[in-house]
């Protein structure tokens, strides 16, 4: 990035939110990244994940308050991937809106209304060899063991089902 783009880029920022809404935190880590991805619009994505296979099964996308948890949830996931020996991971439930989530009786305070939960599966390994792997990267978050999939979310206290 050039001083030009830099100073544009900034002036952007500045524009949409004020001084208040740029974290700083001394040096450009992964807070103030996710801080200006989310006012310059960015959507969250890793290398292997992106926004639109978290998008709810009823057709609406995780809102905009949401998309830094879903940048973490997504970077716990790409090290699930890494941990797994990189094999793909499918997303078969990511987000869910409240109406949706009623609609289908999920849990009351269900994470996945948050885009920090994933139902997740990965093709040639069993439920139980993810659950296995999930326990490690989500030290911190809940993870339940179902038939066909794995749920794992980012709640910040550990959970085990
Ligand atoms: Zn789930």
């Amino acid at each position: 990035m050039t001083k030009k783009e830099a100073i544009e880029y900034i002036q952007r920022l500045l524009n949409k939110y004020g001084t208040q809404r740029v974290v700083v935190d001394g040096y450009a880590g992964d807070v103030t990244e996710m801080a200006l991805d989310t006012a310059l619009d960015i959507k969250p994505k890793t290398e292997h994940f992106s926004y639109e296979e978290f998008k709810c099964n009823d057709g609406s996308y995780p809102p905009k308050r949401y998309w830094d948890d879903l940048q973490l949830l997504m970077y716990k996931l790409e090290h699930l991937r890494s941990l797994l020996g990189d094999r793909a991971i499918t997303i078969n439930s990511g987000y869910r809106s409240r109406k949706y989530n009623r609609k289908i009786n999920g849990a009351k305070k269900s994470r996945h209304m948050y885009a920090e939960a994933a139902d997740i599966d990965v093709e040639g390994m069993s439920a139980n060899k993810v659950y296995e792997a999930a326990n490690q990267i989500f030290k911190r978050g809940g993870v339940g063991k179902y038939k066909n999939f794995t749920h794992v979310d980012n709640r910040g206290y550990h959970a085990r089902w």
